[in-house]
């Protein structure tokens, strides 16, 4: 569409031009950025006038780290957020297990360390309130989850070659305690679905990701269905929905991604786990289960082998490393396949980046690597009242996780994201999370953390030049908001979306401004 958005509080990012009143869009581009003047004189034919009275426009916004199948199932299936116990847990399966008149009950966000008895419920359990159909319950990081005897049998079936750590007793038969074992059975689980439900699903996260005032995606899929139907259905249809798609495919088969012409290859290839289940992998142990220090799901010389491999196919990586010794891991091997043969602004990704050691945050500083991070994880869960962090690895540990202020502090490209479903899609309140977290070492400033959500998350896919911020000739990609995310700074959460614009296209609006 053609449009004209005047009388507003335009920030655009450019650091050349950071302020401006009104915007024009010719032909799904920025005509022009400038006061209302200038650009009610710009030629764009027809355009519509919209008098922002006196809000604010910024780039679109871009979630940097977003898992779409994962988000989608979440919208569908039995939410365990508020659980506190396993009866809670049991009771809420029971209680909705009839939407789900055929096929697989799905239910999410279970989150063991919030149960009272700290665990998944048993298999018998599980079968007393859903005896003939398979049930299939995930953790909200996504890194364990349980089932019934009707779904182990079935995934047991399906996924031939499961290979789990041995149940320590008869009731943790149904239970998958690591990346592996998970992502063999929710393979099965989630692979049920058809590909109609699996656009369905995909489509839904786009509009709501929308409402959100968010124009790109950084979609990391795979692995989650057999054969991956989930991704190959995002790429047949991801020119068609109202937000842009980053497809990140999560595999290690280069040669297919390059069949499939993509330029990227990973997501959460995991590395390591997770912090909540003890399994992302660090150096020292954790205080809350002082026998482990976490583990590394691949050899240091897969890892190697597989970035090497991406790495001469010209295909920008990413990976999923959490603990400062996976991050170590990883960011060696970039390193390594760098020294070995020397790409430019290669950009691979180190998804989380929640422990850097010295070596690392040198290395990614050397490398120009890509730093997708979500400010949203610590807001939640490292102050007072959660604790988490400091329960798991003790005051100074904690104050070095996920430091974004001090990172970007030293020169590193840090880029928002949510990990949804682990948190929503919600780019505001990411940078709110930023900016209002309780901890200095995190605390950045508003234009810090807007540049994540927006230019740095276009830098990380080689899009800079497209959107990410508002000047001529770059994408109509923008959001409106009620009100100045540098004037409301504390209530950042709270300023409502009004407009969205994705490609010069309204993908959604509220009665407000037209
Ligand atoms: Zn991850
Ligand atoms: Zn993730």
């Amino acid at each position: 569409m053609n449009a004209k958005l005047v009388g507003g509080t335009i920030i655009t990012m450019d650091p050349e031009h950071p302020a401006a009143t009104a915007v024009a869009i010719r032909d799904g581009r920025i005509a022009a950025v400038g006061d209302d003047h200038d650009i009610l004189a710009v030629d764009a034919p027809g355009a519509e006038l919209i008098d922002l009275h006196g809000r604010t426009v910024l780039p679109g916004l871009v979630d940097s780290h977003v898992h779409a199948l994962d988000t989608g199932l979440q919208h569908l299936a039995i939410d365990l957020a508020d659980a506190t116990s396993v009866a809670d847990v049991c009771d809420a399966i029971a209680r909705e297990r009839p939407r789900f008149p055929s096929g697989w009950v799905y239910a999410m966000r279970c989150a063991t360390w919030e149960l009272r008895e700290g665990r998944y419920p048993t298999i018998a359990e599980l079968d007393a309130v859903c005896p003939d159909q398979p049930v299939f319950v995930s953790s909200v990081t996504g890194h364990s989850g349980a089932t019934n005897s009707p779904g182990l049998r079935i995934i047991e079936a399906g996924a031939p070659k499961l290979s789990r750590p041995a149940p320590a007793s008869p009731e943790e038969a149904g239970w998958f305690p690591d990346d592996i074992s998970l992502l063999a059975a929710s393979s099965v689980a989630f692979g049920a679905l058809e590909r109609e439900e699996l656009g369905a699903l995909h489509r839904s996260v786009a509009e709501r990701a929308a409402v959100k005032g968010v124009t790109t995606l950084h979609c990391l899929e795979g692995q989650a269905t057999q054969d991956d139907k989930d991704v190959m259905v995002l790429h047949e249809i991801s020119g068609a929905l109202p937000v842009r798609v980053v497809l990140m495919y999560q595999t290690m088969d280069v040669g297919r991604v390059k069949a499939m012409g993509l330029p990227r290859i990973g997501g959460c290839l995991c590395v390591d786990g997770a912090c909540f289940e003890n399994t992302a992998c660090f150096y020292e142990p954790y205080l809350d289960k002082p026998d482990t220090c976490g583990s590394l799901n691949y050899t240091e010389e897969e890892i190697g082998g597989f970035v090497m491999a991406a790495h001469e196919a010209g295909l920008q990586i990413g990976m999923h490393a959490i603990g400062d010794r996976a991050i170590d891991v990883l960011t060696r091997a970039y390193a390594a396949a760098q020294s070995a043969s020397p790409r430019p602004d290669m950009r691979h990704r180190v998804e989380h980046f929640q422990t850097p050691s010295r070596e690392s945050i040198a290395i990614a500083s050397r490398l120009r690597l890509a730093l997708p991070m979500q400010p949203i994880f610590s807001y939640l869960w490292d102050r007072p009242e959660a604790d988490h962090y400091v329960r798991q690895f003790g005051e100074t540990r904690a104050d070095g996780m996920e430091s974004f202020a001090r990172l970007i502090a030293q020169g590193l490209l840090v880029s928002g994201g949510s990990d949804s479903p682990v948190t929503d899609i919600d780019p505001l309140l990411g940078v709110h999370s930023a900016v209002n977290n309780p901890r200095a070492s995190r605390r950045t400033t508003v234009e810090e953390a807007l540049r994540m959500f927006t230019c740095n998350g276009a830098w990380v896919s080689h899009d800079e030049d497209e959107y990410g911020t508002l000047k001529p000739g770059m994408s109509a990609d923008l959001v409106v908001l009620g009100a100045d995310p540098y004037k409301e700074s504390a209530t950042i959460c709270d300023i409502p979306v009004l407009m969205t614009i994705s490609r010069g296209d309204v993908t959604y609006s509220t009665d407000d401004l037209r």
